[in-house]
């Protein structure tokens, strides 16, 4: 029998434009070679299926190109993308630290091996509990995001009796990110430090006793495809550094944050080597460490979300197509507005003719929708796969709606191990407590 491919659905130019996926004529869609009918059936649905060589690849295409534009640049990877022991574990073993904003990424990132030198420590609401603890473990680099957080770190690290080396977060003003929700570096933003008080702090910094104020860092937003924001934003900070250089400061490091953009549909990806070009050419001559943050650029592309139709529903609107994955699952579309790609796994159902269907999920309440697409006929029990869901995924998953957590399936030398068990029901209510004497 032919199978035609359906070369002409909308849903090929999403799989030609990832090398990683393919349809296959007999096996349907298969993720870094992987058939994920076969990841269905074995695990159930839903569940997220992540590839170990692309997080390798990706961090190594990364390193490759900052290098060929000639930057020297550490990764601290934002572990808050996708924390999963067995990611940190991959990119720590690739080369790279971590950036932690809180006591339970610090956590992680430990438990997977990165010494808190090669780590970051960011965030607008550090407890005092979790500076302590990033002390005295003498991480790498904290980030202060206010004038009222210096102090505080300041004290913590006399009374230690340690050295706090910090970055001061400068918010540069500049708009930037996918989506309003995803911006960082407005005036407006909770983020960072006044453009116009981060001099004046940073000589208070260098002068109080318990701090070493080793630079400036800056992060803008997310979902950034072309250096021109983040060249403003480094401009800024840089004209800080070489005032503060001028009254005899030297800064040794900058921390350039992260933000790179994936694309969601089959459009262009993050300029990666105008980007490096950029820094070489804003770097140049200067005697700066450099620390990146990248994170949903190099875990996005590397998960999907494999789900299962549950059922099919017409109404006088069109046809809803109900999935077992919903907004507790994968929350960017109903916080963002964000659209991922779907495709079908059964290479027969796609090669059907593509009509208008809206994707949902099973959760009680409208905004679990992951928006509108051009699917064929799909019947209860077919298999979908949401792309692009590694980073920003599973991290934000929930129990609403008494739904456990899905499966986590890390692809790996020709492998599928379960890296963590579909939770079951009676995990939902573990660690309650029921006082007596209520009936
Ligand atoms: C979220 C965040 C990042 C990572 O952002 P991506 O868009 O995933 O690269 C880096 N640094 C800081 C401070 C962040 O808050």
């Amino acid at each position: 029998m032919k199978v035609d491919l359906g070369r002409d659905q909308p849903w090929h130019r999403l799989v030609a434009a990832r090398p990683w996926l393919r349809m296959d004529a007999t096996e349907g869609l298969c993720f870094d070679g992987a058939p994920l009918a076969r990841l269905a059936r074995a695990h159930g649905t839903p569940a997220w299926v992540y590839s170990a060589s692309l997080l390798r690849g990706r961090l190594a295409t990364l390193q490759g190109a900052l290098a060929a534009g000639g930057v020297r640049a550490d990764i601290r990877y934002a572990v808050k993308a996708n924390d999963h022991l067995a990611v940190l574990t991959i990119l720590r073993a690739g080369g790279a630290g971590a950036d932690v904003t809180s006591a339970g990424e610090f956590g992680r990132a430990r438990a997977a091996g990165i010494a808190p030198a090669q780590m970051v420590y960011s965030g607008v609401g550090k407890r005092d509990d979790e500076i302590e603890q990033a002390l005295a473990a003498e991480i790498g680099q904290i980030n202060v995001e206010s004038a009222e957080e210096l102090p505080v770190i300041a004290a913590i690290a006399r009374r230690l009796g340690v050295v706090a080396p910090v970055a001061l977060r400068v918010n540069p003003d500049i708009a930037a990110g996918g989506h309003d929700k995803i911006s960082t570096g407005r005036a407006a933003d909770k983020f960072g430090i006044d453009y116009d008080q981060a001099a004046a702090l940073f000589r208070h910094a260098a002068s109080l006793d318990g701090i070493v104020a080793v630079g400036f860092s800056t992060h803008i937003g997310s979902q950034i495809f072309a250096p021109a924001p983040f060249e403003a934003a480094y401009r800024r900070v840089l004209a800080l550094v070489d005032g503060l250089a001028q009254e005899g400061f030297s800064l040794r490091r900058l921390d350039l944050g992260g933000g790179f953009g994936i694309p969601y549909d089959d459009g262009p990806g993050f300029a990666l080597e105008a980007y490096a070009a950029m820094v070489a050419r804003l770097m140049a001559g200067r005697d700066l460490e450099l620390l990146i943050e990248p994170g949903r650029w190099l875990a996005g592309p590397a998960g999907i979300l494999l789900t299962g139709v549950t059922r099919v529903k017409r109404t006088a609107q069109g046809r809803f197509v109900v999935l077992d994955a919903g907004m507790n699952d994968l929350l960017r579309p109903a916080l963002y507005d964000a659209h991922h790609g779907a495709v079908p796994v059964s290479s027969a159902a796609a090669a059907g003719i593509g009509a208008s269907a809206t994707l949902v999920g099973p959760v009680c309440e409208s905004s679990d929708r992951f928006g509108i697409y051009a699917l064929p006929e799909l019947g209860a029990g077919a298999a979908i796969a949401i792309l692009d869901t590694g980073a920003y995924g599973a991290v934000m998953s929930s129990v609403y709606n008494g739904r456990p957590l899905a499966a986590q399936i890390l692809l790996d030398g020709g492998r599928d191990h379960v890296i963590r068990a579909r939770q079951s029901v009676p995990d939902l209510w573990q660690g309650e407590i029921v006082p007596d004497g209520l009936g």
